[in-house]
């Protein structure tokens, strides 16, 4: 059976941290839509070029690009064994993928939600400076910060009730160190595999 896994939690949650561990421990490939849209930003794809504007002021980028180069690396991997990190951010996203999946026969086997309050992020973000934040990134304006946010809060909610009806949901708590939250990820995926 495949193993195919989604992270998502607010921007700075430490969601990226976690991905690398489970698929390091899972042998997954672990797949950022934030760093695809960045790599095609790098390699001045048109895709990227349509990008960039929504990525520098926080906002989503339209679903239609980000399935385009979603969808291109899931068939390179044969839509399986992934970790999809940043995915989905809204439900419409949640229910796209999940319809390619099962059009491959392949299992939507788990949505980790990383819980982290805002002022936990805030404090993280004060304590270690630029460090915390990749210094490449032209996207760490206190405006984009804040926006990111903001359709963080929007997005989760209907997510979150979707995707605990299809008992496919799993929320841990973030606000802890990197390694009892890595356990208690680990302990669920060992329950669903
Ligand atoms: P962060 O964890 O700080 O939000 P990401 O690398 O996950 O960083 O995302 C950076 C930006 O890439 C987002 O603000 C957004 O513009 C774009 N992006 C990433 N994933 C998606 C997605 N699933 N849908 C729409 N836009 C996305």
């Amino acid at each position: 059976m495949s193993l195919n896994l989604f992270i998502i939690g607010p921007s700075g949650c430490g969601k990226s941290t976690q991905a690398k561990l489970i698929a390091e421990k899972y042998n997954l490939t672990h797949i950022s839509t934030g760093q695809l849209l960045r790599d095609e930003i790098a390699a001045g794809t048109g895709f990227g070029l349509e990008a960039k504007a929504y990525i520098d002021q926080g906002k989503l980028v339209p679903d239609d690009l980000v399935f385009d180069v979603l969808v291109a690396k899931l068939k390179t991997i044969d839509y399986q064994n992934f970790i999809i990190d940043g995915f989905p951010r809204l439900l419409n996203q949640g229910k796209i993928v999940e319809y390619y999946l099962k059009k491959q026969s392949k299992p939507f086997s788990l949505l980790i939600h990383l819980t982290v309050t805002f002022e936990e992020i805030t404090a993280r973000r004060a304590k270690m400076g630029v460090e915390f934040q990749d210094k490449d990134r032209s996207d760490n304006t206190p405006e984009a910060i804040a926006s990111r946010q903001q359709f963080y809060d929007d997005g989760i909610i209907s997510i979150r009730d979707y995707f605990e009806s299809k008992g496919t949901f799993f929320e841990v708590d973030g606000n802890r160190p990197v390694e009892p939250i890595f356990e208690d990820i680990v302990t669920q995926i060992e329950k669903i595999k």
